[in-house]
């Protein structure tokens, strides 16, 4: 497995709608390294997901793990591969949170997002799902479903000036803990 490159902002790759995913390609070895190493890019620099486009490969194609000890998180959510997943809203509700990611280093923003969705995607075999979600989880799917329409969170903010950099964030924003 490979730690690949991560693109960031500026970079035309996130800025372009990626393609769909080819049936043919869930036989391909490199797709499936390519999902391995996406996996391992993800562990690497600690995000909770990691979105194609990000990697410089213009592909419908996601890894979302979120693991059990993250405070933004109610509950752990396993590795999971989206393929060409489509998104559909639950309720209309929205809610401010935190977001950060791996192509704007070291930033975070208060981003809007969907409370309740349905996703539905293809795993790396190519075979469907539909999971609902919520809360932080539902949070992660917009995120990296929003790259693979040439988006970023910043696009998604309501007012700038809820961005901050981590650092800053820890020693002014963050809310502690009990
Ligand atoms: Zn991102």
């Amino acid at each position: 497995m490979s730690i690949l490159k991560v693109a960031r902002i500026a970079h035309p790759v996130l800025r372009s709608p990626a393609k769909p995913v080819p049936r043919e390609a869930f036989r391909d070895t490199l797709f499936q390294k390519l999902i391995d190493d996406m996996r391992q890019t993800m562990y690497e620099y600690e995000g909770v997901g990691l979105a194609a486009p990000q990697v410089h490969e213009g592909l419908r194609l996601a890894v979302i793990e979120v693991p059990g000890k993250d405070e933004r998180s109610e509950a752990e959510v396993p590795f999971l591969v989206l393929v060409n997943p489509v998104l559909t809203p639950l309720a209309e509700e929205r809610e401010d949170g935190w977001e950060g990611c791996l192509s704007v280093p070291d930033l975070r923003g208060l981003v809007p997002r969907l409370k309740r969705l349905k996703l539905d995607a293809l795993d790396r075999h190519g075979h469907p799902y539909s999971i609902e979600a919520q809360d932080f989880f539902a949070r992660v799917i917009q995120h990296e479903c929003d790259h693979l329409d040439g988006n970023v969170y910043l696009d998604r903010m309501r007012d700038m000036r809820s961005l901050t950099f981590i650092k800053e964030f820890e020693s002014h924003l963050r809310e502690d803990e009990e």
